[in-house]
Parts: structure tokens; C-alpha cells; sequence
């Protein structure tokens, strides 16, 4: 045996399938994720925070026991005093659910909500599918008209216009009626199944009594072959279901929105009824679902509170970051403005101050660290992307100026001014203005 010293440590490294985001990636995100809420917040929709630690029945009641994400790909474990079962969200739409149920909120006015963050999936991690992936979720509760399904299919579709994207993605409609007109439809489907059992994967049959709808999503070609005939649940919707699907129907039109009835459109949770959608693409290989969403108006009763009907949908955030860099505008990725150089005890305070008049005119500025000659400050200053550097030494400090150098501007030159001059200069070019704001 080797000393303990001289064993081959293992390198330390992030959990598979859960990713660093690296700086460039993570300004990135977070300019398209102030988009996004910019245009919730114009739809007058409101942010609510939630746990990413639940208590584990809350996901079962909630998504069901016969479906993906609670028969393998929740991460759950105990609480290591109380024992309690424990689970890192799958989904966002439960807790938050949950939430609106333990603070009264169903009862209040008609709550329009959204949300970001981690979910975690014990999924076998490949290009846009991974453990640790991200949504940004949009729930309503207390509206039960097709209204608002549709107000969420417009908001998306006008996300999509301003990251051109709607020539990238299709929407996808369905209905799953309300539960009394599944079951119908559901027995007939068991029945029709039965008759092809020999046709059906090992999944299919397993789901076959416990949760059929979902076999009609089956991507295996058999199956898939044997649903195309299977009972439409389309023709077992009730008076009302139907209407609700027309109305919603109705709007897209009228708001031209593009989309497909897509009958075999199921969902893998089972809280949804009446609306279900998915906005797909074709650009991103089999990772193809980039939003998906629906109604669920009786999933607040399931968890314990009052009637409240409800929707929303949910966005995968690196799909869609894979597909805006495949197809959309670029967001643009913001510059350094400027990087201050200095070189003294007079010097440092002076560029103290230099650095916070500049960050408090909305310009991104570095001031360095870790001592050094000019001449590596400046390597750095080049280094760190800065549009300007500032130099700062004995004399400036002394007459309260500073060298302005362009480093990405050969005709600019050095200057040396004052700080209000310094501070107008920089302003206008960097903002692109004439400084007159000021
Ligand atoms: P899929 O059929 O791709 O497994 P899903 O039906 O399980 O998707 P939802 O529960 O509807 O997905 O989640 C909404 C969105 O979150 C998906 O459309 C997708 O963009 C994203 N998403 C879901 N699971 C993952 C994952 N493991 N990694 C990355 N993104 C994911
Ligand atoms: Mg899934």
C-alpha cells in the first residue's frame, strides 16, 4: 500500500450532469433572463421565490406516481434528524403551488406569478438534457377562461419575436378534457391497447392500466403505428371542455398566432386538464421541446386547498440559450468600460475616488489590484477588454487629473483632464451620446 500522501487524489469535480456557468455564459443568461421578465413584468406579471427543497409527497400527489419524474428522476433523501422525506424540485409548478396554498394567496385577487431557477432530474445527461437544468415558469391562479391560456401563449409568442425566434419554434395545441371524460376515454384506450398488446414496448405495457395517455407519446415506432388508430380523446370531450378549446382557438387567431392540434400531445405530469401546449423545434436534435405548459385547475384542490383553476407553463433555459445562439439575435455581450491604473499611496486614493464618480454614471469600471509597475497594469487593463484605461500617478494625483487612454481607439490618443471633463469624455463615448445628459 502506497502512503496515504503518495495515493492519486482523485481531482474534485462538479456532479455529473450538473454544469458551472462560466462568466461569459452566465452574462449571457443573465440578459436573457432580464428580457424574459421584462416582459412578464409588462404583462403585469409578478416574481415569487420559492424552496428548492420540498417535501417529497408534495411531488408525488402533485405530478403523480406513474409518470417519468417520480418513477426515476427525482434526487430525494431523508432529513438527517427528523427523517422526513425530502426532494430537490423536479418541476416548480407543485411548490408553487404549494406556496400560493400555504399563504392564502388563491384567495386574493387572480395571482399572475413567475419564477427562475435550478430543477434537478436523475436523467442520463446529454446535449440540452442534464441533472441540473433551469426553468423560468409562469403560473396563474383564479382565471378559469380560456383568456388566459391564451395570454400566456401570446406573451410567449411575442418573447419569441423579440429573440427571433418564431420562425424556430412551433407551437403545439392539445385538450385532455377534464377527468370524468378521460376516464371514458380511457377505458376505451385500455381496450384498444389490449387488442395490440404484442405490438407494445415493455414501457407501454407497463403503463398500460396504470397511466395509458402517456403511451400515446410513445417515441417507439410500433407503438407509435398502433396509436394512430387508437380512440381520439379529442371525441370524448364534453360540451364544455370543447368550448373552452374553441374559445382558446378563437384568440390565436385573432392574435395570428401559428399553431397545430396535436392529439397525441399528453404532457409527462399528471396535473394537467382541458389546455396543454409545447412550443418545439426542430433545430436543437432530439432535445426538441424548448416550453411547455397547460392548464391544471385541479391541482390546488389535490394539494389540500380551496377550487382555484390554473395555468402556466414552464421554459428550459438551456434549450433555449442552444437555440437563440443557433437562431436568435445576439444578445450583445457588454464591454468592460474601463480599467484604472495607479501607482502611489496619493495615487490609490485619488483613483478611489476617480472609480466611484465613473460606476456612479453607469460605466463598468475596474480599479486594480495587486500593486505593480504601469506597464503590467497596462497589460492587464489591455487584458480585461476595457474600452478605456485611466492612469494615475504621482503628478495627476497631485493636481487632481488623469491620463485617458483608448485602448481599443487609435485615434483618441491620451488626454489628460480633469475629473469632470474625464468623467463627460468617457461618458459620451461609451454611451454613444454628446455627453449633454450629464
Ligand atoms: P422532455 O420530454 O424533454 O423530457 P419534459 O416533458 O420532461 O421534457 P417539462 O417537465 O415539461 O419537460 O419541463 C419544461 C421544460 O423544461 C422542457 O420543455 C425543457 O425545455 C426543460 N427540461 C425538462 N427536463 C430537462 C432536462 N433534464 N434538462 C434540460 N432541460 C429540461
Ligand atoms: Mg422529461
Amino acid at each position: 500500500m502506497p502512503e496515504k500522501s503518495e495515493r492519486k487524489v482523485k481531482p474534485l469535480q462538479s456532479v455529473r450532469g450538473m454544469n458551472d456557468i462560466l462568466p461569459r455564459e452566465a452574462e449571457f443568461w443573465e440578459g436573457l433572463e432580464q428580457m424574459i421578465f421584462a416582459v412578464f413584468k409588462g404583462y403585469g406579471y409578478r416574481p415569487i421565490r420559492l424552496p428548492i427543497v420540498e417535501s417529497t409527497p408534495l411531488f408525488h400527489r402533485a405530478i403523480g406516481e406513474v409518470t417519468d419524474i417520480v418513477e426515476k428522476e427525482m434526487f430525494s433523501f431523508e432529513d438527517r434528524l427528523s427523517g422526513d422525506p425530502l426532494t430537490l424540485r423536479p418541476e416548480g409548478t407543485a411548490g408553487c403551488a404549494r406556496a400560493v396554498i400555504e399563504h392564502g394567496l388563491a384567495h386574493q385577487a387572480a395571482h399572475r406569478l413567475y419564477y427562475a431557477g435550478p430543477m434537478f432530474r436523475h436523467e442520463r445527461p446529454q446535449k440540452d438534457r442534464y441533472r441540473q437544468f433551469h426553468q423560468i415558469g409562469v403560473e396563474t391562479f383564479g382565471l378559469s377562461g380560456p383568456d388566459i391560456d391564451a395570454e400566456h401563449l401570446m406573451m410567449l409568442a411575442s418573447l419569441w419575436e423579440d429573440m427571433g425566434l418564431n420562425e424556430s419554434l412551433d407551437l403545439q395545441l392539445n385538450s385532455l378534457g377534464e377527468p370524468e371524460e378521460r376516464r371514458r376515454h380511457r377505458a376505451d384506450l385500455i381496450a384498444y391497447l389490449e387488442k395490440h398488446i404484442d405490438k407494445l414496448d415493455a414501457d407501454a405495457r407497463r403503463r398500460l392500466h396504470a397511466n395509458p395517455l402517456r403511451i400515446l407519446d410513445s417515441k417507439h415506432p410500433d407503438v407509435r403505428e398502433i396509436c394512430a388508430d387508437a380512440p381520439r380523446l379529442m371525441d370524448y370531450l364534453g360540451a364544455e371542455s370543447l368550448a373552452h378549446f374553441e374559445g382558446l382557438r378563437n384568440i390565436l387567431e385573432v392574435a395570428r398566432i401559428r399553431y397545430e392540434v396535436n392529439p397525441r400531445l399528453v404532457r409527462g405530469l399528471d396535473y394537467y386538464n382541458r389546455t396543454v401546449f409545447e412550443w418545439v423545434t426542430g433545430r436543437l436534435g432530439a432535445q426538441g421541446t424548448v416550453c411547455a405548459g397547460g392548464r391544471y385547475d385541479g391541482l390546488v384542490t389535490q394539494l389540500g386547498g380551496k377550487p382555484t383553476p390554473a395555468c402556466g407553463f414552464a421554459l428550459g433555459v438551456e434549450r433555449l440559450m442552444s437555440l437563440v445562439r443557433l437562431d436568435g439575435l445576439i444578445v450583445q455581450e457588454l464591454p468592460l468600460d474601463v480599467y484604472v491604473a495607479h501607482q502611489g499611496e496619493a495615487a490609490f486614493s485619488w483613483a478611489l475616488q476617480v472609480a466611484g464618480n465613473l460606476r456612479k454614471e453607469g460605466m463598468s469600471t475596474v480599479l486594480h489590484c495587486g500593486g505593480g509597475g504601469f506597464r503590467a497594469q497596462m497589460k492587464k487593463a489591455d487584458a480585461s477588454g476595457a474600452q478605456f484605461s485611466i492612469i494615475i500617478g504621482d503628478d495627476e494625483a497631485a493636481t487632481r487629473t488623469m491620463q485617458v487612454k483608448a485602448l481599443r481607439d487609435a485615434n483618441f490618443g491620451q488626454r489628460q483632464l480633469a475629473l469632470p471633463e474625464a468623467v463627460k469624455c468617457l461618458y459620451a463615448h461609451i454611451f454613444e451620446t454628446d455627453g449633454k445628459e450629464l
